[in-house]
């Protein structure tokens, strides 16, 4: 997946320090990331007063993040999931979560002024007091399972991402996890679930997300999907002969269907 970037070392550990000349700083636009026209990330040296924060470190470099949009070739963010090394697909969505927390935090919203990142960690702070942690949404992913655990539920939603997918949905206030499978599940296909077990989990920066994968057993005699058409353009059971989806070794959705796929144990 992602986040799994053999051989480097993702260090989030906060550092109130400034860039220098060879430093590099992850430049974005809404949906973009501004790189050099042969792909490479841009330098300090090369921006003019930028403002400047520190993000994260990859092994032993140090990677900044601007929150000025700067005069730079700008791809479609997706550009993540294709770059070589795939690490460097990491830091480009990681980064991109970052820079929205900041952008979409320029302003104090409980009393309007200007706020500004702390000093000691990765936060903003206000002079009334109010200190914003970065957003993260916990969302879930659901590997749906008929009765002999034959079958799959796969989706495509009505818009945006257009490929299969799984059932899946963001968690809300008081609710765990595994309220939220059930009540997407039944959201979704109008189905009734049981066995909600745990999978595995996978930051999401492109939605400002950790998606949490959990397996889970329908519970209702009759399995066919009452789709939710306002959400999906499909829902539908596939047997693994019928999975033709790859392992992008990217997103947990391609690796839950392909483990499924696999004839792995799903009864973990
Ligand atoms: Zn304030």
């Amino acid at each position: 997946m992602i986040q799994d970037i053999l051989g480097h070392k993702y260090n989030l550990a906060y550092k109130n320090i400034k860039p220098n000349d060879d430093s590099i700083v992850l430049c974005y636009k809404k949906g973009y990331v501004c790189l050099n026209s042969d792909k490479s990330f841009i330098k300090y040296s090369d921006l003019l007063n930028e403002k400047i924060v520190f993000g994260f470190m990859v092994d032993d470099v140090s990677y900044f993040i601007s929150l000025d949009d700067v005069g730079f070739t700008s791809y479609p963010i997706n550009l993540f999931r294709e770059i070589e090394p795939r690490y460097l697909g990491f830091i480009i969505i990681t980064g991109y979560h970052l820079y929205n927390f900041y952008v979409n935090n320029k302003y104090c919203a409980r009393c309007g002024k200007l706020i500004r990142p702390s000093v000691k960690i990765r936060s903003l702070k206000c002079t009334c007091g109010n200190e914003v942690f970065p957003t993260i949404a916990p969302a879930v992913i659901i590997g749906l399972l008929n009765k002999d655990h034959s079958k799959i539920m796969l989706t495509k939603y009505r818009i945006g991402y257009n490929n299969y997918a799984l059932v899946a949905g963001y968690n809300e206030i008081g609710e765990t996890l595994e309220d939220t499978v059930r009540r997407e599940v039944m959201e979704e296909v109008g189905l009734s679930v049981k066995n909600v077990r745990y999978y595995k989990s996978q930051p999401w920066g492109l939605s400002g997300s950790v998606l949490s994968g959990f397996w889970a057993d329908i519970s209702d005699l009759d399995d066919n999907p009452k789709v939710d058409l306002e959400e999906l353009k499909l829902a539908k059971w596939a047997s693994r002969d019928e999975i033709e989806i790859l392992d992008d070794g990217v997103s947990l959705t391609r690796e839950m269907i392909n483990y499924f796929k696999s004839g792995k144990n799903i009864d973990l």
